[in-house]
């Protein structure tokens, strides 16, 4: 039952041959892929359906904005495939594949044919830097999707890190809940291991990445559910994206739908200003505006979630937005000293990122 999938924009038929054709020079740029299930998500009478402007490519992509490494991840490797920025959380890159390619992604440097290969499948190095540095209580498995590696991978690298006793959480950030649920259900052997490695005391959580209620599909819950019945936390994170999710309903019915599935909403990033994303800024004010309107129709659970920017100094948490002042914390910093500072600055209405505040 593993879907089909697509590469080349030319062979997706639903597209007018214009289409096809203008699109290409995109997908010359940013890389494409998307599969027979999630492709059939997508409202093709509607050339701006949500589900469609997440994967399928468009013109706004070539608008002269932002950089490919926004937050400057560059600076925070300390050994092949792993950064350590937060002191008690390092990040290994495990992947370089996606189950399909978000237009809006801020990693998308990973995903071109360059020199540069910041994901490596080889953690040994990665694994010594975590085994000496005892304040490292969490690691996360990303790239790309950490569950598109074989389950055979996956079973090593899990149990690499249970051979750690300073790491208690691993987390898996993936979309291949929403992407391919069917991998995650279907495949008897990834749920044992993930089984063994997530104890009482010592969870394994899913990072999910659910950006649109029509996401959650029967066999996105389904997958969800044999995750949990794995002993698996999941949690879900997602970006507010011009078009997807910045209106209140909508994004209100994702956090419910999430609550009700026992899933975690957990951060509502900025969209970071990376090269090719121009199509889905939401301006800060606007974000905010839309982050609390939603809240305020979700229950408690729905409203967990925290409104944060990955900012190359930290993950800036926004507070509240009056009038032309935004106020904000650091809820993780570089620098530990900044962790829990408070800032009041000056917002203007087209102010999408934190460089762009003053104070
Ligand atoms: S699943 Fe995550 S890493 Fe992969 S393309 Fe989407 S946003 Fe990027």
């Amino acid at each position: 039952l593993q879907p089909k999938y697509v590469t080349r924009i030319e062979e997706l038929g639903e597209l007018s041959p214009d289409e096809r054709i203008k699109l290409r020079t995109i997908t010359g740029h940013y890389v494409f892929r998307i599969n027979n299930y999630y492709r059939n998500l997508i409202d093709w009478d509607n050339p701006t359906d949500a589900i469609r402007r997440l994967i399928i490519p468009s013109e706004s992509e070539l608008q002269e904005y932002g950089s490919l490494d926004a937050s400057e991840e560059i600076e925070n490797y300390v050994a092949k495939g792993c950064q350590h920025k937060y002191k008690s959380t390092a990040v290994l890159l495990v992947s370089n594949v996606c189950g399909a390619y978000c237009r809006f992604c801020f990693r998308k440097r990973l995903f071109r044919n360059t020199d540069i290969h910041e994901a490596s499948l080889d953690i040994s190095e990665g694994l010594e830097y975590i085994r000496e540095h005892r304040e490292i209580d969490n690691v996360l498995l990303t790239g790309g999707d950490s569950l598109m590696l074989s389950t055979a991978k996956i079973a090593d690298i899990l149990q690499q890190l249970r051979q750690i006793p300073h790491v208690r959480i691993i987390r898996m950030g993936s979309k291949l809940p929403a992407f391919n649920p069917m991998r995650i259900y279907e495949d008897q052997a990834l749920l044992a291991r993930l089984k063994q490695y997530s104890g009482p005391e010592s969870r394994i959580y899913v990072m999910s990445h659910f950006n649109h209620p029509r996401e959650l599909t029967s066999e996105a819950y389904r997958a969800i559910e044999a995750l949990q019945s794995s002993g698996v936390v999941m949690s879900n994170q997602t970006p507010l994206l011009r078009g997807v999710n910045d209106d209140p309903l909508v994004l209100s019915e994702l956090l419910s739908k999430l609550s009700y599935a026992g899933v975690i909403p957990y951060y509502i990033f900025q969209n970071r200003p990376v090269a090719g994303n121009y199509g889905f800024v939401v301006p800060l004010q606007k974000a905010f505006q839309v982050i609390e309107e939603a809240k305020a129709i979700t229950s408690g659970l729905g409203k967990r979630i925290r409104f944060v920017m990955s900012h190359s100094t930290g993950k800036i948490e926004v507070l509240a937005v009056e009038g032309d002042n935004i106020y904000l914390r650091y809820h993780q910093a570089r620098d530990e000293r900044n962790v829990g500072r408070f800032l009041a600055m000056h917002i203007t209405s087209d102010a999408a990122w934190f460089d762009d505040l003053t104070n």
